[in-house]
Order: structure tokens, then sequence, then C-alpha cells
């Protein structure tokens, strides 16, 4: 039994297929069931659809060899870059009973609270979101559109970025805006990276034995986001109606006074097209130093550069102020979990964020902190926390299309 992941851009799709391989070297003790039994068999990207040239990779497991395949030609259309996955895999021989597709879909809007498997009517109902996400809807939904209709015989879901934080209570989603803003246009927060938030908190609690853990997830990627987490239930998160709010991104400003775009509107003259691309692509690290790879701003700031040495800082107080936020908002804290590209590799942002929360009980382990490796932790997780701190610190691999591929094959079977 194998299940494919889909995240399809405007030009792109990246896609990942597991298979039920019996324990595959996965997570001792891990309570996730499918997810411990899932492994990965190949994983690729379609990149430059509809471009002169186009590029297809794909990287094939055999136990443990992978083997990598790079085929550089035009790909027409979504539709010619699935059929060659579709292609390459069952060369492979890798598909033999395909049990689901699972499809990343950016936003669920108030809707979407749990994974769905998709029929026609799903489709009209993610297309009625695409207001909500005009940038990321319509490419999800173009990648939908293609497999239902070119593999009509296995059964597809949407698993929404948005579905885990539908929990929120009132108090936290609620922007302080007038109810008819709010019911006719849709005005609140929704909150993303929930697939990622909901696999690594769940990781950390198996990690730490104990299920009713008050909780903060920092995923912190390019884009990035904070969640508080109450036993397993997201009661606040840091991105909004879009993912511009909340954290300093890579090209993202996170949060600003919204008057912000009325003056560069009125006083720069900028259209708000310009302003959305100003926000969305050209602020966050990229705006204010010029790099949005961390690494490269950190190797800056360590060389004196001092537009490099505020962007850091800037980025770190930021998470520092969520994370005091949101232990007001759990009102007691167990644990600070760290993902994603920054939070599993960047040691020095790590003890920078905890570092001045010694007020909050937390403290960082300088030689754990230092030698952490995620990725070669049996279950991908490392304590970065001195043994017997009031509250445990740790880095977790975060994996949302395993999460997505899980959350599809349990959709399907309770459908
Ligand atoms: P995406 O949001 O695109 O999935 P990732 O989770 O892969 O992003 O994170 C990408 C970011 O992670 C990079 O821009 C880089 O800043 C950061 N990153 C990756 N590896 C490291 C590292 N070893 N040290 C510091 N930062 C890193």
């Amino acid at each position: 039994m194998q299940v494919l992941v889909l995240n399809s851009g405007s030009s792109s799709i990246k896609y990942r297929l597991f298979g039920d391989g019996g324990d595959g070297g996965m997570t001792p003790g891990a309570t996730g069931g499918v997810a411990a039994a899932l492994e990965e068999l190949a994983a690729g990207l379609i990149e430059r659809i509809g471009e002169s040239e186009g590029r297809l990779t794909h990287r094939i497991t055999r136990g443990s060899t992978r083997e990598e395949q790079v085929e550089e030609r035009r790909v027409a259309d979504h539709a010619d870059g699935f059929d060659a996955l579709i292609r390459v895999l069952e060369e492979a021989e890798l598909i033999s009973a395909l049990a689901a597709i699972g499809h990343r879909v950016v936003h669920g809007g108030a809707e979407f609270v749990a994974p769905t498997v998709i029929d026609d009517r799903v489709i009209e109902r993610i297309r009625a979101q695409i207001p909500l996400a005009p940038l990321h809807n319509p490419a999800n939904l173009t990648g939908i559109e293609v497999a239902t209709r070119l593999r009509p015989d296995v059964p597809q879901v949407a698993v929404f970025d948005t579905a885990f934080h539908a929990t929120l209570p009132p108090h936290a989603y609620r922007y302080a805006v007038a109810e008819e803003v709010v019911t006719r246009h849709g005005v609140r927060r929704y909150g993303f990276h929930g697939t990622s938030h909901a696999y690594v908190s769940r990781r950390a609690a198996e990690h730490l034995g104990r299920d009713d853990l008050a909780m903060i997830t920092l995923h912190l990627g390019n884009g990035a986001s904070a969640a508080a987490i109450d036993a397993g239930r997201s009661v606040d998160t840091s991105m909004g109606l879009s993912p511009l709010e909340g954290l300093v991104m890579g090209t993202r400003s996170g949060d600003l006074d919204p008057a912000v775009v009325f003056h560069l509107v009125r006083q720069a003259g900028m259209s708000l097209d310009e302003v959305d691309e100003l926000l969305n692509r050209r602020s966050g690290l990229v705006g204010m130093c010029g790099d949005n790879d961390l690494r490269v701003v950190q190797q800056r700031a360590d060389h004196g550069d001092e537009a490099a040495a505020t962007a850091l800082e800037v980025y770190a107080y930021r998470l520092r102020k969520y994370v005091g936020a949101y232990t007001a908002a759990l009102g007691r804290l167990d644990a600070l979990v760290f993902t994603a590209g920054v939070g599993e590799n960047d040691a020095a942002m790590r003890a920078r964020v905890v570092d001045g929360l010694g007020v909050l009980g937390l403290t960082i382990d300088p030689e754990r902190n230092t030698a952490a490796d995620v990725h070669a932790a049996p279950d991908g997780v490392a304590d970065l926390h001195p043994d017997g701190a009031a509250v445990a610190v740790l880095a977790v691999a975060t994996d949302e299309e395993r999460e997505i591929a899980t959350e599809s094959l349990q959709a399907v079977r309770a459908g």
C-alpha cells in the first residue's frame, strides 16, 4: 500500500511517496501508529512548469541506497508534470496499490477543520476560499484537478495548513473589528503551518511521555510561525488571515501597524499590489539586510555587518516576545519546541531566544544545544535543556509530507 503526497505550486509540483513497509526503521515508542509505519519510497520536484526549459528531479530510496534522476525538458503544464512523476514511480515499480493521494492546501478558511476526502463539492468549496489565499490556493487546486482527472481510481484528500488551528478560541482568532467585517469578509485569524505544528507537538509529547503539556512550538523556516498548544490543541498562533502576520520571516515583515499600508499608499504613492509585494517578498530578513538565509545573515553579523546584526536581533526579539505572550496565553509552560530549517539547525539563534527568557524558567544547555543533531536522533528529537530544568527545550525534526500522508490515510479509512 502506498500514499502519494503532492504540494503543488504555481510552477512546481513537489511530491513524496510513502509505503507501508513494516517498521521501516521508524521511531521506537511512537504512538503515531500509521506515521511510525510509513517509509519514504521516493521524493521529487518538477520545476519551471510552463517555461521553455523545465526540470524533473526524482530521488528513489531502496533500503539504504538512494538514486537520483534528473531530467531537463519542457514541462508543458501541471498535467504533464503529474503524468511524468507517476510514470517514473511506476517504472521503478514503486506503486502497486495507491491507497490515497494527499494534497497540501494552504487555506481551508473557517469551513475545513480536518483533512477532507475530495469530491466535486469539496473542489468547489476550496475554490470558494481563493479570495482568502489568492497566492496559494489556485495552485493547490490545479494539482487537485489534475490528479483527480488523471487518477480518478485513487481516493484523494485535501490536508489544510489552517486546520490544526481550528481549535483557537474566539478571543484568540477574533480581530477587534466589527462583526460585519468578520461575517461578510472572513476577516479573522486562521493560522498556517498547521501540519508542522501538529506533527512536532505530537512528537515532543511522545518524547516527554505526556499528553497534557502546555507547549510553544516555533516553526522557523523561510516562513515562520509560533503556536501555543495546550494538551495537543492549538490555542493561539502567530499567523493570521494570511501568512504575513507574526514573526519576522525570510522575506515577510510579520507584525506591523496596519497604518503602514495607508502611509505607503498615500505618502509614498505605491499601489496596493506594490505594498503587497514589498511586505510579502522584500521585507523580513531580506528587507532589513539583503539576505534571507539566516546562515548568511549570521556570518555577516559575525564579521561586523551592522545591518545583519540588527536583522538578527529584530528576528530574535520578536520570537522572545511571542514566547512571553504565549506563556501568558497558556498560563504555564512545560516545553518550548524549535523546528524547521532554522529551528532544527541554528544553535546560535536558539540560544539567543532562550537566553533572554530565564524569567519564564527557560534555560538551554550550551553544549547540548551546539551538539544537537535532530536528524541523527532516533525519534527526531533533541533535548536542549539541562537535566532537571523546569521547562523542556527541544529541537524536533518536522516532516509535513509524512503528516499529510498519515492524515490522508486516516481520512480515507474513516471515510
Ligand atoms: P521552507 O520554509 O522553505 O520549507 P526550511 O524549513 O527549509 O524552509 O528553512 C529554510 C531556512 O532555514 C533557510 O532560509 C535558512 O535560513 C535556514 N537554515 C537551514 N539550514 C540552516 C543551518 N544549518 N543553520 C542556520 N539556518 C539554517
